[in-house]
């Protein structure tokens, strides 16, 4: 298995914001509007602002922040479980949204981070195009290699819109993954307790 880049891809060449709007231009002409009509004369611009939003990802290193902000702690050697962390992304393959909750736990080893730098890792790589496989792999490892805790647990749960809202259609499915590091995997008491504390138990 190739293991989950944790760099932050880089595009050859940006273009420019003007071809960016053009090119939205252009799609406005391919869905069948008009885009000199008053109503879209404005939305190419908010459209590329709004992606710069979306993929705001591209932008930050989540392994660098990581590395300058956490702290050590002498004697906590129980889970740390950040659950329910809303997260917005888009899909690689139609570019619509995958809307969920990411679940990350770790058992530390003296190094621990902030509540709001965990969520921004899953942030960072949220607002990438992705998959969710590479997303909940992406999130897992960073921490992993960061932090180097005795273990990573991290489940992801996704609502893709490119599945809801054209192809086949399928509303209400949701899309679970979870990637299990070091005790996570290795110990199964860890892994059902780090389950239970998410409202995932595993049934008896
Ligand atoms: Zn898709």
């Amino acid at each position: 298995m190739t293991r989950p880049s944790k760099k932050t891809p880089r595009a050859p060449e940006k273009p420019s914001r003007e071809e960016a709007e053009r090119a939205v231009r252009t799609l406005i002409r391919w869905i069948g509007d008009d885009p000199d009509r008053e109503g879209l004369t404005g939305t190419p611009s908010r459209v590329v602002r709004a992606y710069e939003d979306w993929f705001s990802g591209y932008r930050d290193d989540p392994v660098e922040f990581l590395r300058r902000t956490f702290y050590e702690v002498d004697g906590y050697d129980e889970l740390i479980v950040l659950r329910d962390i809303g997260f917005e992304s888009h899909c690689e393959h139609h570019m619509a949204p995958i809307i969920g909750k990411v679940h990350v736990g770790y058992l530390p080893d003296r190094k621990v981070v902030g509540i709001s730098k965990l969520a921004r890792v899953v942030e960072t790589f949220a607002r990438r195009m992705q998959v969710q496989e590479s997303l909940t792999a992406q999130i897992a490892h960073c921490i992993q290699d960061v932090l180097k805790p005795r273990g990573v647990g991290v489940v992801v749960e996704g609502v893709h819109q490119c599945m809801t809202t054209r192809g086949i259609r399928k509303h209400g499915v949701s899309m679970i993954t979870s990637q299990l590091l070091g005790h996570f995997r290795s110990d199964p008491r860890t892994r059902a307790e780090f389950l239970n504390m998410i409202g995932r138990p595993i049934a008896a």
